[in-house]
């Protein structure tokens, strides 16, 4: 049996289809149905491992032929609140993975430089080149969540024109509609966008919290606003209904990550990091003219040499 193939089928078959967690259609999220657990898909500590390195090897490969075809990207998105574990689930994916063909940007308050223009801006410079993965942690989305649960950025540090954002519904209204022809406009021009929410419980994220409290080593990752954005949780939940009813779509979709178990959260963003690459139909190009013309006689001549 040739490699590949022998590796293909030993990828781990789950009861559960990770499709399911796929929201590509407007309007059909609910965050009050959206479960933050469910049934593990490994059976012990040593199975995850060897679920994950298979499912990164292949994603490894398949970013090389993408690479090679130099035709698409591939767009990850990672929103959550904190502690959800975005950073960790990035590094569990792409460990493994040709860093060269890998571009990791997460984004934060938005600098003075940054605020001088449109919220796309940034962005746009970020976007990951054809053949390579780019993930963002944290994104474009950032300005219809946190913006929308603090309104006031949009004066106060945003400096948007009073007149322009009188009607607040209406200026976030004109943001999803910005990020539908941006995700849009990127899958047209060959950058797939595959977006993860992961989903973490209130409870567990307290539980988080508090374990950075307790646990000396973790004490750096506390920060003071975590827990005043914890206060806002249910604003939140309604901006993250919102945002992911009006941006799922075929071709830039949600994927609803149950997050309280970090080992699951895991396995499943990286089955579904594998089945958006394997969906793009890779293949390796295929030898010039030339080259397949001209190749036994340059093997003779090479061996000779
Ligand atoms: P970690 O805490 O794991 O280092 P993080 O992504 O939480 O990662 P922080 O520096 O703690 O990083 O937080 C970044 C903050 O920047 C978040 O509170 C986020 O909401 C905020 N932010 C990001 N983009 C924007 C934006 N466009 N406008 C306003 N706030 C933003
Ligand atoms: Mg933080």
């Amino acid at each position: 049996m040739p490699k590949s193939s022998k590796k293909k089928d030993a990828l781990p078959d789950w009861a559960l289809d990770p499709a399911d967690l796929i929201y590509d259609q407007p309007g059909h999220f609910s965050i009050a149905d959206a479960p933050n657990t469910i049934e593990p898909l490994y059976k012990s500590k040593k199975d995850y491992r060897r679920q994950l390195a298979q499912m990164v090897e292949r994603i490894d490969e398949l970013q090389a032929i993408m690479n090679a075809q130099n035709r698409y990207g591939l767009l990850l998105v990672f929103q959550a609140m904190d502690a959800a574990g975005k950073d960790g689930t990035i590094r569990r994916v792409l460990t493994g993975v040709n860093p060269a063909g890998v571009q990791v940007y997460s984004f934060k308050k938005p600098s003075d430089e940054e605020l001088d223009h449109g919220y796309l801006w940034r962005i746009i410079q970020r976007m990951p080149e054809r053949g390579r993965i780019g993930v963002f942690n944290r994104s474009y989305y950032e300005e219809v969540l946190v913006v929308r649960v603090h309104p006031e950025i949009l004066t106060d540090y945003q400096r948007l024109p009073k007149e322009l954002v009188s009607d607040t519904q209406a200026v976030f209204d004109h943001r999803y509609s910005e990020i539908r022809n941006f995700e849009t406009y990127a899958a047209r021009n060959g950058i797939r966008v595959l977006k993860f929410f992961l989903n973490v419980s209130r409870d567990e994220q307290r539980r988080r919290l508090i374990d950075r409290l307790d646990r000396p080593e973790k004490n750096w990752k506390f920060s003071f606003a975590d827990v005043e954005e914890r206060g806002h949780w249910d604003h939140y939940m309604q901006a993250f209904e919102d945002c992911i009813n009006e941006t799922a779509c075929p071709l830039a979709p949600w994927a609803v990550i149950p997050a309280d178990d970090k080992l699951n959260m895991r396995l499943l963003t990286t089955r579904l990091v594998l089945r958006e690459l394997e969906r793009m139909h890779l293949k390796w190009p295929e030898a010039d003219e030339r080259l397949a013309k001209e190749k036994s006689t340059i093997r003779k001549n090479l061996s000779n040499d």
